[in-house]
């Protein structure tokens, strides 16, 4: 194992995931931290995903910690806190109490922060985070209902959420590229500032700070600082060129898609997926009970699964949501939904489908945890984001494609499966 990273949450893990792999690293995610003594998986690069990002910060830190602990045991050479690019937290934390946990037990002294992402409009300027042409706290986030982020200026953003003090690599020395950087962030060390906020506004930039960071025992930022690492591993041998970095081995069995995202782009895809594939509405409005829910799709299900993937949703028209949430209130609404999705999702693997996608952030993480799912190696992308994954844990070997809502275009459900034509073990 190069690289050992920490996400804290499960859809910025994927997120990290296929950026390495896009680097050349093989790549396995792990939910949660695994138990000390648990074998590491055979890969370049391993993401351990938690969900510490709005947890009570002393669970986020013992999590990573743990997490840490099992990654320094697989003999990880560098480390890697990866965080959102909205630099998602609240003055309590979690990104700089979990850091300073981060930099006290690896006793790096000092850590680099650079939530940047450029590819998805995140740019950091003089160290005020932008959102596509907007500061962070005019671009909605300042509204966000657990970590709403009303300040932009993260050297002050994190000098509140630590003990240490936080210095800036600004914008001019990260345009003189990876040497000024270097020289800038061991100045900062040596004054004695713990961490680092380091601008970048271009992919170029972000390559020059992971190339400035070759050495350091710990990085943090979003998934786009990641962007220069793997070359660092190449450059010094230790990561060997390969023919494809995101080979998965075949899974035989039968397909199907699960959707509980209701959003604007799933709703479409399913549109466009209905004209192909056989699909079933689920009808939680008639009848909200997930054991009825559930029997009613197997039993559809059962004469269908087959050769060509089905698909069953939940997804529905914001009127009929806000109908269901108005009977339910919206927790028990949702809950409902993944509940009964969860349990479609064990019914159909017992009765033999292998490759599933599943559109949803909070619908996969429903259905990840009720199969059992402890890793997930990751795959070709079907979509930028969304990559095929080999699912190992508890029950059979799963191919799972993982699908936040928004993400993927139209044809998102057809090309998934098109990809996995030549499958067949
Ligand atoms: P996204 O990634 O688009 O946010 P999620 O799966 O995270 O999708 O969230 C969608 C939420 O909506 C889930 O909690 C799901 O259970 C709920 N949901 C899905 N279908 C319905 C429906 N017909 N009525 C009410 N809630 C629904």
């Amino acid at each position: 194992m190069l690289l050992g990273a920490i996400a804290d949450d499960f859809t910025g893990a994927t997120d990290l995931c296929s950026m390495l792999v896009r680097g050349g690293m093989r790549t396995v995610q792990l939910i949660g931290a695994p138990n000390p003594g648990d074998p590491a998986p055979d890969a370049d690069a391993v993401v351990v995903a938690l969900k510490s990002r709005t947890a009570p910060t002393r669970q986020a830190i013992d999590e990573s910690l743990a997490a840490l602990h099992w990654l320094r045991a697989g003999g990880a050479r560098q480390y890697f806190f990866k965080y959102c690019s909205t630099f998602d937290s609240t003055d309590q934390g979690n990104i700089g109490p979990v850091a300073d946990a981060l930099v006290e037990a690896i006793g790096s002294g000092f850590a680099l922060a650079c939530p940047a992402f450029p590819t998805n409009a995140r740019t950091v300027y003089q160290g005020h985070l932008f959102v596509g042409g907007v500061l962070l706290n005019e671009s909605g986030m300042e509204k966000h209902p657990l970590t709403p982020m009303t300040d932009a200026n993260l050297v002050r953003v994190l000098s509140r959420q630590t003990t240490g003090a936080v210095g800036l690599v600004n914008f001019a020395t990260v345009e003189q590229g990876a040497q000024a950087i270097r020289r800038a962030m061991t100045a900062l060390k040596e004054q004695g500032r713990r961490y680092a906020i380091v601008d970048a506004i271009t992919d170029a930039h972000l390559v020059a700070i992971g190339e400035a960071a070759e050495h350091h025992a710990l990085i943090t930022g979003g998934s786009g600082v990641a962007m220069g690492l793997p070359g660092n591993f190449r450059r010094s041998g230790l990561l060997s060129e390969r023919t494809d970095p995101a080979a998965l081995p075949s899974v035989a069995g039968a397909s199907a898609i699960l959707a509980g995202s209701c959003s604007r782009a799933t709703l479409a895809q399913l549109g466009v997926a209905r004209g192909h594939l056989q699909v079933l509405d689920l009808e939680p409005l008639q009848t909200p009970d997930a054991a009825v829910l559930i029997k009613a799709a197997l039993d559809w299900a059962e004469s269908r699964i087959g050769s060509a993937p089905i698909a069953i949703a939940a997804s529905a028209s914001p009127e009929k949501v806000s109908a269901l949430q108005a009977r339910l209130g919206r927790d028990a609404a949702g809950a409902l939904i993944e509940e009964a999705l969860a349990g479609i999702a064990e019914g159909l693997v017992a009765r033999g489908v292998r490759r599933m996608v599943v559109a949803g952030g909070e619908t996969s993480g429903a259905v990840v945890s009720r199969l059992g799912v402890k890793s997930l190696r990751i795959g070709p992308e079907i979509d930028p984001g969304v990559p095929w994954t080999l699912a190992e844990g508890m029950g059979p070997t799963l191919k799972l494609a993982l699908k936040s809502g928004n993400f993927g275009a139209a044809d998102f459900f057809l090309k998934a499966f098109q990809m996995l034509e030549h499958d067949h073990a």
